[in-house]
């Protein structure tokens, strides 16, 4: 199975995601069957946006881009897995934004991951080289099972910039990851792809799929990609 993972950021009011779902039907009518196509949206837009893919039939997945560590109770303004679950299969936890902008360390992203798989949401971890083994360590220090989640690697200096790192490079560093995690779960790389890069990626031993940021937003840079793949 071959992923592709869109990632909105702050980007995309509902009325704005509904148009980009009839956009992408017409451009991609088709999903091959060995690939999983999942939009990581906004928590505004995620609600109608389910309900417009199953009155089209269109089979692509929605997750979340961020999920509170908290569980339920007395925290202002937290969107917490218990809420999610109805909602979304995926959740993104430790996209880089997240760590640079919001503070959040690989306990919170452990956190998090736990949570999301105890509400049976699969968690997307984002990491880069500073971090990997400190956030592998968060995981296991918080007993979360890593062979139910995917996980994604997300070289900074690639994210939004153009500037992909080498197919080969990428591949040296998902198995590194696949060596800690030693199980059958999806490595994906994320970082400046395109429908020209697309292929070079996911053609290597070690890279099931790839987190799409930019080229997301525009349903026909996004058809072109999953059309690169089939
Ligand atoms: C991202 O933000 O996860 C990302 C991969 O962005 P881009 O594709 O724009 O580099």
């Amino acid at each position: 199975m071959k992923y592709v993972i869109g990632n909105w950021k702050s980007n995309q009011n509902l009325t704005e995601s509904l148009i980009w779902l009839e956009n992408m039907i017409s451009l991609a009518p088709r999903i091959p069957l060995d690939m999983q196509v999942i939009l990581c949206l906004p928590f505004t837009d995620i609600a109608s946006f389910n309900q417009k893919l199953s009155e089209t039939n269109y089979p692509i997945f929605t997750g979340a881009q961020n999920v509170s560590h908290l569980a339920p109770g007395k925290h202002t303004g937290e969107i917490n897995s218990h809420m999610l679950r109805e909602l979304v299969n995926y959740c993104l936890v430790g996209h880089s934004e997240r760590r640079r902008d919001f503070d959040e360390t690989c306990d919170d992203v452990a956190q998090k991951a736990k949570s999301l798989l105890e509400n049976s949401i699969t968690p997307i971890v984002c990491i880069d080289l500073p971090y990997l083994d400190q956030q592998m360590k968060s995981l296991f220090n918080y007993d979360v099972d890593v062979s139910r989640c995917f996980f994604v690697y997300e070289p900074l200096a690639a994210i939004g910039t153009g500037k992909p790192v080498n197919p080969t490079d990428a591949n040296h560093v998902a198995h590194q990851i696949d060596f800690l995690i030693d199980g059958n779960t999806p490595i994906l790389y994320g970082g400046s792809v395109t429908s020209d890069n697309s292929l070079s990626f996911v053609s290597q031993n070690q890279i099931d799929g790839l987190l799409v940021g930019t080229d997301s937003l525009e349903p026909t840079l996004f058809a072109a990609i999953i059309n690169s793949l089939k």
